[in-house]
């Protein structure tokens, strides 16, 4: 049976069509608006300013809430929480939160799988399913949103760096992206947005052309197209040359910083070799490194680099010119590190 659509996939134009053919007046579009991103309301029941008979036709037309948390998992030290989505449709995604340093950081998922096959990362292994619909999205962030708020706090930061490649499914991301900007919604400002791409030059460019808020992540983790290849198949298409002249391009156009993310592997990317090809690479663009060790995966037998290592890397890029952050890995005993986030560390669910 198909399900009915998700409220969190209109926006405030469809959902005014929608009453309208309802025969409706316009103005309860921003009653219910304002009750999905401002009150957290999940469900046709909890919009007790509108009339029953509204609340009935809401009730059996559209579908609140819209996900079914499948399980949840907390890691040790309780600051990182993992859920897993069920769809209707049984596909599964995850959302995972951070809460570290007064920052409430959620790492959402754009697709069920992922196209792009990166050997290195768990949801590469696990091949593409479907994109999500802009409404499945929104949903994400509208869960943890509202769990928040009944603590009294907020999300701080959303980033596009769980399963799916955002820019494979550019429409809805961006959809979704600018229904939860809304300021008569739920207002959360652009720049709080990370997309995080694999390099996909065209969307790039046209993400550039947008000049948007938004901050962008590129995953380059090579400095040499050989050594990308072997890990990233869509270096055969979008190759670092022109993946770079794309992401000057970004730069030039939107004067914003631009991140590269970096995960280091063992004998693979992390020497100090590298790291100077990377900084001659980047040489005068706007930009940054993020570096993380890589996070283990069933699929792939690299190795992650050690602290050590690690520092060397960053001190040679940052001698060069090129600001390099290494991020711990966080949440690792419930495989909500990066590229974890895929269907094999489906779990029974453990108590919170
Ligand atoms: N598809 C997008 C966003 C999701 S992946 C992208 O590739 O950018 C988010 C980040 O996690 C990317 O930088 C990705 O390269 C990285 N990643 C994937 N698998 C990883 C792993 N096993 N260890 C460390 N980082 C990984
Ligand atoms: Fe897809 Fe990103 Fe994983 Fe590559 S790293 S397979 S693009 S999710």
């Amino acid at each position: 049976m198909e399900a009915q659509p998700l409220i969190y996939n209109l926006d405030i134009p469809g959902l005014t069509d929608l009453l309208r053919a309802w025969d409706e007046p316009a103005y309860r579009a921003k009653q219910i608006w304002q009750g999905l991103y401002q009150h957290f309301y999940n469900s046709a029941d909890e919009f007790t300013s509108l009339p029953k008979s509204l609340r009935e036709k809401l009730a059996s037309n559209l579908t609140f809430g819209g996900m079914t948390p499948a399980s949840k998992l907390s890691s040790s030290d309780r600051h990182t929480i993992k859920t897993l989505f069920r769809l209707h449709d049984g596909n599964v995604i995850e959302a995972v939160l951070m809460r570290y340093d007064n920052r409430n950081t959620l790492c959402i998922s754009s697709q069920a799988g992922c196209a792009m096959g990166c050997v290195f990362c768990a949801t590469g292994q696990m091949g593409f399913n479907r994109n999500l619909a802009s409404g499945e999205i929104v949903a994400q962030v509208m869960h943890y949103a509202r769990l928040l708020n009944e603590e009294g706090e907020r999300l701080t930061n959303v980033v596009l760096m769980g399963m799916g490649e955002p820019f494979h499914n550019y429409d809805n991301t961006l959809a979704a992206i600018d229904r939860l900007n809304d300021p008569d919604g739920f207002n959360f400002g652009a720049r709080r947005f990370t997309i995080s791409t694999v390099g996909l030059v065209p969307a790039i460019r046209r993400f550039a052309d947008e000049e948007r808020q938004v901050n962008l992540a590129v995953s380059l983790h090579a400095a040499d197209d050989t050594t990308r290849l072997n890990m990233m198949p869509v270096d055969k298409k979008y190759p670092i040359a022109d993946l770079i002249d794309a992401c000057r391009y970004y730069v030039q156009k939107t004067g914003r910083r631009i991140t590269f993310e970096w995960a280091l592997i063992n004998g693979v990317n992390d020497t100090p070799e590298t790291a100077r090809k990377l900084a001659s690479l980047l040489k005068g663009l706007l930009c940054h490194v993020n570096a993380i060790p890589l996070n283990p995966t069933t699929g792939y037998s690299g190795v992650a680099t050690d602290r050590g290592r690690a520092q060397i890397f960053k001190e040679t890029l940052e001698n060069a010119g090129i600001p390099c952050t290494i991020r711990m890995r966080r949440g690792i005993d419930i495989a909500a590190g990066c590229g974890q986030l895929a269907g094999s560390s489906i779990s029974p669910a453990a108590k919170n």
